[in-house]
């Protein structure tokens, strides 16, 4: 490529996403990856035997195949295909039951008790058919702008701010509880906090719109997508290289960084002023996760009929389960029972693994940089909701807070959300500002989870981040 106009550090979803809106606007830019590929925590791997393709970080993506920015790509001429399972989800509890979030409201509410169904259908109705709107509102940095639809912007954010504790209370059932408890324990937060509600109404609506898909052949094909994309428009990708200094970099008009707020320090404190630097070493880590990837002699012999037609499986009995589990995460306690995150792409894509033979993703909550192993509690979850599951297991893969971090830097500690979500932190990262992507030197920018809208697969911090280069360099 001819002259590098700008530099990206980090291939994840944000310094791709980041890559490809500054190369489609022209600018010469190239990408160093320190992994041999490209993806971050969107990538696929044979962790286990031979034929199994296992996704080691994200697999599910309610907020990729949302993604404002992504809609506007050309992916899938690069390759991306959304598999959608029959449905989003499932949430088992108690006696062979169980919740769905499926594409259809009205499914949705009829799996919930008697007088739940009518109040979910209520809970949801005036967002209904609005995530175009609203996605681009909650997606992006909170004091950027003023909202383009103040009044349903306004009504969606009374109900996001408010705890999913109080979201679940009008709720009868168990099975409504569960469902609603188990989509914002995604934040990894107590159900007590700020905005958990707004994190369960988020993926709700997700599910309600685009579904919660898989990229066919796993995650790894979207973060191949966006580097082919890139590539197309002239950008480069050097893998392999882990950048720990600004004097590694070429000579560039920009420079974003797609790390954690430490990874950056680390490499370029020393164009930053002690102040800033010494704000970023106020961020706050949240807890971590304990991942294990199973190769399976079959599919996983859930109960509830439903279970075994849904891509992601949540597993907490109840809403205080879920809750006692992430209270304990929260107070430095392994949790006992873990709620406990599934996915089982391989039923639904014949690619994942050997003819008639399983993957299963699962994760569960533990305190940050926490040593112990969760495989057993996590498979006495799954037994209780799958009886005769450790039967099928032909291999496991797990890993703890210090392997995710292996995989990938930004997971400090394992806290896969790159900060805690919670306090300040909840809306404004990495430091209170109108452009969180900024740093004291203009030519400086982060574009990582770390930065709004904060953790998943969507793109839009890179995107965001790189629409502020793109207005310097115009200006
Ligand atoms: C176990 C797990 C499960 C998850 N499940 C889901 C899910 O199902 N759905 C979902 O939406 N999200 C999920 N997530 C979260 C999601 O993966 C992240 O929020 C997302 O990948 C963040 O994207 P990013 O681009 O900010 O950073 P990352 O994806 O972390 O990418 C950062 C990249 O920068 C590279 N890098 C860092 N430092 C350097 C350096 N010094 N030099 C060169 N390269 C460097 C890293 O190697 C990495 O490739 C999960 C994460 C984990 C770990």
């Amino acid at each position: 490529m001819g002259e590098v106009d700008a530099v990206v550090v980090g291939a994840g979803p944000n310094g791709l996403t980041a890559a490809v809106t500054l190369a489609r606007a022209g600018l010469g830019v190239r990408v160093y990856e320190a992994n041999e590929t490209v993806g971050g925590g969107a990538r696929t791997a044979g962790l286990t035997l031979p034929g199994f393709l296992h996704d080691p970080c994200s697999a599910v993506h309610p907020l990729g195949a949302g993604s404002p920015v992504w809609a506007e790509l050309p992916l899938g001429r690069f390759g991306l295909e959304w598999v959608h399972p029959d449905l989003p989800l499932a949430h088992p509890v108690a006696g062979g039951k169980a919740a769905v979030l499926s594409r259809s409201v009205d499914e949705t509410a009829r799996s919930l008790d008697g007088v739940d169904s009518d109040r979910y259908r209520r809970l949801l109705e005036p967002f209904l058919g609005r995530w175009d709107d609203l996605a681009p509102e909650f997606l992006r940095p909170v004091l950027a702008r003023p909202p383009r639809h103040p009044v349903l912007f306004g009504r969606f954010g009374l109900r996001a701010l408010e705890p999913v504790a109080a979201l679940a209370r009008p709720f009868r059932g168990e099975r409504a509880r569960a469902l609603i408890a188990g989509m914002a324990g995604h934040a990894i937060a107590p159900l007590s906090s700020p905005f958990t509600g707004g994190v369960a109404l988020m993926f709700a609506l997700a599910g309600h719109t685009g579904g919660w898909p898989f990229p066919r052949r796993g995650s790894q094909a979207l973060s191949d997508a966006l580097a082919a994309y890139l590539s197309s428009l002239g950008g480069e990708v050097r893998t392999g290289v882990r950048v720990t200094s600004m004097r590694e970099l070429p000579e560039a008009r920009a420079y974003l960084f797609d790390t954690s707020p430490q990874g950056l320090v680390a490499i370029a404190g020393d164009r930053l002023p002690d102040r800033y630097v010494r704000r970023l070493a106020r961020y706050r880590h949240g807890p971590a996760v304990f991942k294990v990837d199973y190769a399976l002699h079959g599919p996983v012999p859930w109960t509830a009929p439903e279970c075994r037609r849904a891509g992601t499986v949540h597993l907490g009995a109840t809403l205080e389960e879920v809750g006692a589990a992430l209270a304990a995460v929260g107070r430095g306690q392994a949790p006992d029972p873990p709620f406990v995150i599934t996915a089982q792409p391989s039923l639904f894509d014949d690619s994942r693994a050997p003819e008639g033979k399983h993957v299963l993703w699962a994760y569960g909550h533990v305190p940050f940089r926490w040593t112990g192993d969760l495989t057993d509690a996590i498979e006495r979850q799954i037994e209780r909701f799958a009886p005769g599951f450790r039967d099928l297991v032909l291999a496991r893969a797990p890993a703890g807070p210090a392997a995710i971090e292996a995989r990938d830097a930004n997971n400090v500690g394992g806290d896969i959300s790159v900060g805690r979500f919670g306090g300040r932190q909840a809306l404004f990262r990495p430091v209170l500002s109108r452009v969180p992507y900024s740093t004291p030197d203009p030519s400086i920018l982060l574009c990582s989870a770390a930065t709004p809208p904060g953790p998943g697969v969507h793109g839009m911090c890179g995107y965001h981040a790189a629409a502020v280069v793109l207005r310097r360099l115009r200006a």
